[in-house]
């Protein structure tokens, strides 16, 4: 029997992105939906910035009112059909006629709301989940929600955690504020005093996933864990850990029309990119000069303290290309402005998130550096590899499990890592790629690995699938 499953999730390309998130919610339903066994649906938040290019193709589903507390919110539900998954879309101007997705004092708030329309829209859905697959802080109250609630179609429940850094934290007193909940619910959502929508979330799903193995793994410990190490070891085998894939046909360099000279193996070809780039930027002419480019947000995450600490470094003592893609953190804009005056001609920082330049930038370089404190899985290094452009990172999460680090001798690997969260490891290993690129005999084998990598969303999805049948055998 088909199995219906109602993902639940705060951002979702093409209709609204701020990180990797939105590009698995886009990519995994249609995936889903390729095997004749589920029916996978998307519902989100109709946030402002979605409605001049989508809203016109929306159909009006049904009009409530959701309690938010004392408040009552009006909400209308609409739906639309997109490349053959259906998505259905909760509209509240109070809460997401805003300018941006996130960053607002009543962040918990909104998404307490969301939580709740989204059970409250389940009469409404001409469709009865089996499974309620949420994902990240934002939709993991739906899982509480949905196992506590008197009257709520008691769906089993997965949590994927994209990221654990983020867990919507509240004050205590929101308890009363917000929520519908008897007091006896309370520890299940409670920490260190304050609400935890995450924990909440983790406590209530029957299973619980994260975006790689080896990051299922680190966040059972005190380094890795973010104060919930403890609550995910509980979980013992209903914790697993499948590595994200990325959508191979958007992300093509034969295909994709953000990029001016498409390619497939040739690195001639690719090259053009680099000069395309190059002009664009007033960066000097060179097409054998090695460009290294980062296309992150901009925080402590990323790695960017390890960067501040060497690029100067690089910089002066190497002859290379630099170009950074980010927003974010004030201090590493500023920083990085300023390595752009000071560096002109080598170094460029575009700080804006800009979605066709990424694409431009993943085709430009010949290195993609992610030196990551902790990378859940990691998309940009799949990207940089989908692009042949070859991902310098450290051996961290999803990272270590995608990037394997390239021997000189036995030709193998994709790529350049370090172990240690230190900022020479990083310069030398920075070095160390420079000496490859410049040895064409080492270079080319190198290059030929990268071409063969690939990460598309078919293993996962199998591995989604068996964790559904698991769950629900048929
Ligand atoms: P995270 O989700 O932690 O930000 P990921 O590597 O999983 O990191 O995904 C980041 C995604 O966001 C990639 O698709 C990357 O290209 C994109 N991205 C990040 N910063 C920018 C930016 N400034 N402009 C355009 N795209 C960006």
């Amino acid at each position: 029997m088909k199995k219906n499953i109602l993902f639940v999730a705060s951002e979702c390309t093409p209709f609204v992105k701020t990180g990797g998130l939105a590009d698995v919610i886009g990519a995994l339903p249609g995936a889903l939906n390729q095997a004749d066994s589920v029916d996978t649906r998307v519902i989100l938040p109709l946030y402002q910035s979605i409605y001049p290019h989508w809203y016109d193709q929306m159909r009006k589903v049904a009009s409530f009112d959701v309690l938010v507390g004392w408040r009552k919110q009006p909400t209308t539900l609409y739906q639309f059909t997109f490349k053959q998954v259906m998505y259905y879309f909760i509209e509240n101007d109070y809460y997401f006629a805003r300018d941006d997705v996130y960053g607002y004092d009543d962040d918990g708030e909104r998404f307490v709301y969301f939580s709740e329309a989204v059970i409250a829209s389940l009469p409404y859905l001409e469709f009865q989940p089996d499974i309620l697959h949420a994902h990240d802080w934002q939709a993991a109250l739906t899982v509480l929600f949905n196992k506590v609630y008197p009257d709520t179609l008691k769906m089993k429940s997965v949590l994927t955690i994209h990221n654990l850094k983020y867990q919507g934290i509240m004050l205590r007193d929101s308890f009363h504020d917000l929520f519908h909940l008897n007091e006896e619910h309370i520890s299940g959502i409670e920490w260190h005093g304050l609400l935890n929508c995450l924990k909440a979330g983790i406590f209530h799903a029957d299973k619980v996933t994260t975006v790689s193995p080896t990051y299922a793994e680190e966040i059972k410990t005190p380094y890795y864990g973010e104060g919930l190490h403890a609550c995910i070891q509980e979980k013992g085998n209903d914790l697993v850990g499948i590595l994200n894939g990325i959508d191979v046909k958007s992300y093509h360099p034969k295909t994709d029309r953000a990029i001016r000279f498409h390619y497939q193996f040739s690195s001639s070809r690719k090259s053009l990119n680099k000069l395309y780039i190059q002009h664009k930027f007033g960066l000097d002419i060179d097409p054998d000069k090695p460009m290294y480019v980062m296309v992150t947000r901009f925080v402590e995450q990323k790695g960017l303290h390890l960067i501040k600490a060497i690029l100067d470094q690089f910089l002066t003592e190497e002859d290379v290309q630099f170009v950074v893609l980010g927003t974010g953190d004030g201090d590493f804009e500023h920083y990085f402005y300023q390595m752009e005056q000071r560096y002109k001609g080598t170094m460029i920082a575009y700080l804006k998130f800009n979605e066709k330049l990424a694409r431009q930038l993943y085709a430009a370089g010949d290195f993609f550096v992610m030196p990551s404190k902790f990378e859940p899985c990691g998309l940009a290094q799949l990207i940089a590899l989908q692009y042949n452009t070859v991902p310098i990172v450290r051996e961290t999460g999803g990272l270590k499990d995608t990037v394997t680090p390239y021997n000189e001798y036995d030709k193998t690997g994709n790529g350049f890592s370090f172990t240690n969260y230190n900022a020479h490891d990083l310069l030398a290993v920075l070095r160390y790629s420079l000496e490859i690129y410049h040895d064409q005999d080492k270079w080319y084998p190198l290059f030929r690995n990268v071409r063969k990598s690939s990460f598309s969303w078919e293993r996962s999805r199998d591995q989604y699938m068996e964790l559904y049948n698991q769950m629900l055998p048929s």
